[in-house]
């Protein structure tokens, strides 16, 4: 029969190996939340700074996944909700070309960034017409930026700076957001669907119109179907008919 101490020993004993591990471990995230916020985030809004092209992987004929590695592994890019980047790089004839672009990745990613850009193919036309049979004035195709992405190579960097842009996503700022998109301006959207989403004290409803040129061309659709899966009271999506016919006349005519 065991004394009193006896039994209040084994008692405390029994219990720490339940209770250490689980409270080391929440001491353990908390720690790694703290120290991640003491490293400075990247972004600088007043100086363009080159940030290193980690991976390269075209997504369909014209679009690509860009992903960026921050200097640290436990840095934040430091992007409010809502707001943008803007590239800096050259164009053919050397001129600096300035284009905004949103990150798909969240915020709270530690240690890289990732974009979903669309690339617009340098093509000279010697006549083009809209639909009515007008010639259009200019008809040279030119991706400005399009072109350094295309030929910006892993391992090679990009300048860029931000955050920028006057909206800055609240939690619960309203109700219900009503989104329409098209083609690339896919990304803004996804971005603050995402956050709303990924935070369950947010109850925002969101319903996104998606419009594009045909299938092949609807960016992010798994993800976008995934997260209407996952939310379907919150969160509506709905894919425009692709129209084919339109695309061809329009863009394509003599
Ligand atoms: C806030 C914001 C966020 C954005 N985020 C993204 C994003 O995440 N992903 C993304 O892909 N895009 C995004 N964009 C769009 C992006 O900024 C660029 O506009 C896009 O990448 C095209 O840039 P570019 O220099 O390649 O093409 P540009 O040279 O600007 O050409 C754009 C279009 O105009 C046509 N064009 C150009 N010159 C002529 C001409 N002389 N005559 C007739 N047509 C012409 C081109 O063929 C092409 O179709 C965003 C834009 C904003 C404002």
């Amino acid at each position: 029969m065991p004394t009193y101490e006896q039994f209040i020993e084994k008692l405390l004993t029994f219990r720490l190996v339940y209770v250490l591990p689980p409270l080391l471990l929440l001491a353990l995230i908390h720690f790694a939340i703290w120290y991640a916020s003491l490293v400075p985030t990247w972004l600088d809004p007043e100086e363009f700074k080159p940030l290193k092209l980690k991976k390269k992987e075209w997504l369909n004929h014209n679009t690509v996944l860009l992903r960026f590695q921050l200097p640290k592994p436990d840095q934040r890019l430091g992007l409010p909700i809502g707001q943008h980047i803007s590239f800096l790089a050259k164009d053919a004839d050397g001129k600096d070309v300035y284009r905004s672009y949103t990150p798909i990745s969240s915020d709270k990613m530690l240690g890289r960034v990732d974009f979903v850009i669309k690339t617009y193919p340098q093509v000279v036309r010697t006549s083009m017409r809209d639909r009515m049979g007008t010639r259009l004035e200019n008809p040279l195709t030119q991706g400005k930026m399009s072109q350094a992405i295309v030929k910006l190579k892993e391992g090679e960097s990009m300048l860029m700076k931000g955050p920028k842009g006057r909206l800055t996503y609240q939690l619960n700022m309203k109700k219900h957001i009503g989104m329409l998109a098209g083609g690339s301006g896919i990304t803004p959207m996804y971005q603050i669907a995402c956050a709303i989403l990924d935070d369950p004290k947010d109850r925002t409803e969101v319903s996104l119109i998606f419009g594009n040129l045909t299938e092949a061309d609807i960016l992010l659709r798994k993800e976008l179907e995934a997260l209407a899966a996952a939310h379907p009271n919150q969160f509506k999506v709905q894919l425009s008919s692709p129209i084919q016919h339109l695309a061809e006349t329009f863009l394509c005519s003599e």
